[in-house]
């Protein structure tokens, strides 16, 4: 694979000259039988860039196995690859000879692709990646498109989804839906049954503030509410989510909070139905999230509520879904 500079567009590694020039402690930047990677380990804090020419865009691969580009002036996030994979102690993302560009997690010297852009295309040829001026990253073949990120942000706001796993993503009660018009926010299982998501972790789905922490409420159960950066335009009000039922106590404390940081473990505390019994202790899990753009911090009404599907446009929900806003 060759790698050139073009007018419009700054590549991976003339940027990662200028990168890695900023950084004091050491970073791999390698190639591989032809394959031309970014890699960082979780002792990083900061993770390498590619940039795009007007300086208004920049992806990174980061300590928590997402690749992801952002909006350079405000850091939002405006897509990402929707890998994390907290269990690897490196990761990489890697332009490879076949035409494809892959999210590897390592650890033990093991690579596990994490995640792909789905673009094999084999036969002679140089592929190249391209972070755009318009924030869409390209896998380039001779010069044509043979992949692209969406060319729209994966949401107003730049959120993320708080699971890792795809299964994670059935909803078994939706958002005012007609049976259940009094229900503001979505219930998450797995598509596999509520067994396989009881004790996944929950990730902040937007960086802000945590202004409750709560253990054992009576009817939410474990629960974290988090004030988002996201300024609500109809209400001038910074938006809030909620995470309920959660299985332990919350793994976070009243301050600010980053994007993607663990909140607690999917669970059944407070008032989840069926009810948890002896023989059967997983009944009931399910993760509650709600959105509201009233600044309130529980007991949210219709009025206050927005649909959180909308806030996470790259998903595909399963189950029952809503189109309500
Ligand atoms: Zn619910």
């Amino acid at each position: 694979m060759q790698v050139f500079v073009k007018k419009r567009m700054v590549y991976v590694f003339a940027f990662l000259v200028l990168f890695l020039a900023a950084l004091s402690y050491p970073v791999a930047v390698k190639a591989e039988a032809g394959n031309y990677y970014l890699s960082m380990g979780e002792y990083l804090s900061g993770g390498m860039r590619i940039t795009s020419l007007n300086g208004k865009y920049f992806a990174m691969m980061q300590t928590d196995g997402n690749f992801v580009i952002y909006q350079s002036d405000t850091q939002k996030a405006l897509w990402h690859t929707n890998t994390y994979g907290g269990n690897y102690t490196s990761y990489r993302a890697m332009m490879q000879t076949d035409g494809n560009f892959v999210v590897y997690g390592i650890k033990n010297g093991a690579m596990t692709a994490l995640w792909n852009a789905g673009t094999h295309v084999y036969g002679s040829g140089t592929y190249r990646l391209e972070l755009g001026d318009d924030s869409v990253l390209r896998v380039k073949k001779n010069g044509n498109t043979v992949w692209n990120s969406p060319n729209a942000p994966i949401n107003s706001s730049g959120w993320s989804y708080m699971f890792t796993e795809a299964d994670n993503r059935y909803i078994s009660s939706g958002y005012k839906l007609s049976e259940r018009p009094d229900h503001y926010g979505i219930d998450i299982i797995s598509t596999n049954g509520y067994t396989y998501i009881y004790g996944d972790a929950i990730r902040n789905v937007s960086a802000g503030n945590v202004v409750v922490s709560q253990a054992l409420n009576a009817t939410a159960g474990n629960y974290v509410v988090v004030e988002t950066n996201t300024i609500d335009t109809n209400t001038n009000k910074k938006i809030k989510v909620r995470y309920l039922h959660m299985k332990d106590s919350p793994s976070v404390t009243i301050g600010q909070i980053a994007q993607g940081t663990i909140v607690g473990y999917v669970g059944n505390t407070g008032d989840v139905s069926p009810k948890p019994t002896s023989s059967n202790p997983y009944n009931g899990t399910h993760l509650h999230f709600d959105v509201n753009n009233q600044g309130k911090n529980s007991g949210i009404s219709s009025a206050d509520a927005l649909n959180p599907q909308k806030f996470f446009p790259g998903i595909t929900f399963l189950g029952k879904t809503s189109t309500v806003d």
